[in-house]
């Protein structure tokens, strides 16, 4: 079974993305409203070396030699990824591979560090997350670990986007309500008009039910008004303009149950994406959901798809 690397999952804006959890479930410096994962259980800012990075890349290196080549080796998971002390040296050795290129999704909030900076530096894309800038809807949105303060967080941001030579994508969360007011946007927009330089920004909203029900989901009409309010020469995409699945994969499918909970631990998925991500006949997998359903183990959200209960 593998510790650190699960998928490739289907993700809409990189393909077949391999993915690699670095922390424990679930450690992060935030406890965002609109997590689609369990609560945050290990709330700190402290990086530490949760597992060594040499055993992370032979069990990449491993899983990577009985599967097609991924898009894109993502560096996510159940936490924070910035909080691995050694994410520098897994993001070198991916690079080392030479099998498929190295992403890091982040929430952004250790981007004030230069040791954090110098390490994702060595990612060829980034996707770190903005959803405000101001600080009483960040509260109010992420619930962060005491001590974070936002105005350090962007201004780490705008270190790494003047710093930064590879992709360098943002991800603007969209609560309906909470981030989405025309002096929001308005804030948000001013400040992106002070980075050096990014390639593109992605609307993402609750499209999967997150933890909190309260959390009201943007409609395409909101994300396009959103994307029209922002500066019309950035490239602006929304969570309902990809639809991207992966290709089936040439691996040994894992044995059903622990596959289908390592994958719904780290993302919600349809039957149709499990099928396809695990290989597993759909007879096996219509089974085997039933039986996890059935102990209580999963439960299917209304949009469709499965997540741990
Ligand atoms: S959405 Fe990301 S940053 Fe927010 S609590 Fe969940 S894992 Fe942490």
């Amino acid at each position: 079974m593998s510790r650190f690397v699960f998928g490739p999952v289907p993700s809409r804006r990189l393909g077949q993305s391999l993915g690699v959890d670095l922390t424990p479930t679930k450690t992060c410096t935030l406890d965002c409203r609109y997590c689609q994962l369990v609560p945050t259980s290990h709330p700190t800012t402290e990086r530490t070396m949760f597992c060594s990075p040499e055993e992370v890349l032979a069990e990449l290196r491993q899983v990577l030699s009985s599967i097609a080549a991924p898009d894109w080796i993502t560096i996510s998971g159940t936490g924070e990824p910035t909080l691995h002390a050694g994410l520098g040296r897994i993001l070198e050795g991916i690079r080392e591979l030479g099998i498929a290129p190295s992403c890091v999704i982040t929430n952004s909030t250790l981007l004030d560090r230069p040791d954090v900076r110098a390490d994702l530096r060595l990612a060829d894309r980034l996707l770190p997350t903005l959803c405000t800038v101001q600080p009483a809807t960040f509260e109010r949105i992420h619930r962060p670990v005491p001590g974070l303060r936002l105005d350090r967080i962007l201004d780490g941001l705008r270190e790494l986007a003047r710093s930064y030579q590879g992709i360098l994508d943002l991800e603007i969360f969209v609560c309906k309500g909470l981030n989405d007011t025309p002096e929001e946007i308005e804030g948000l927009r001013r400040y992106l008009a002070t980075l050096a330089r990014f390639d593109a920004i992605y609307l993402n909203t609750a499209i999967r039910p997150p933890r909190d029900p309260a959390i009201v989901a943007a409609t395409p009409e909101d994300l396009e008004a959103f994307r029209r309010a922002l500066d019309p020469r950035w490239r602006v995409t929304t969570a309902f303009e990809h639809t991207a699945l992966p290709r089936r994969v040439d691996r040994t499918p894992p044995p059903p149950r622990q596959g289908v909970l390592d994958l719904l631990l780290r993302h919600p998925c349809t039957p149709e994406q499990l099928e396809r991500v695990l290989n597993l006949p759909a007879t096996t997998l219509a089974d085997t959901l039933h039986a996890l359903e059935q102990e209580g183990r999963i439960v299917r959200c209304p949009d469709g798809q499965w997540r741990l209960a």
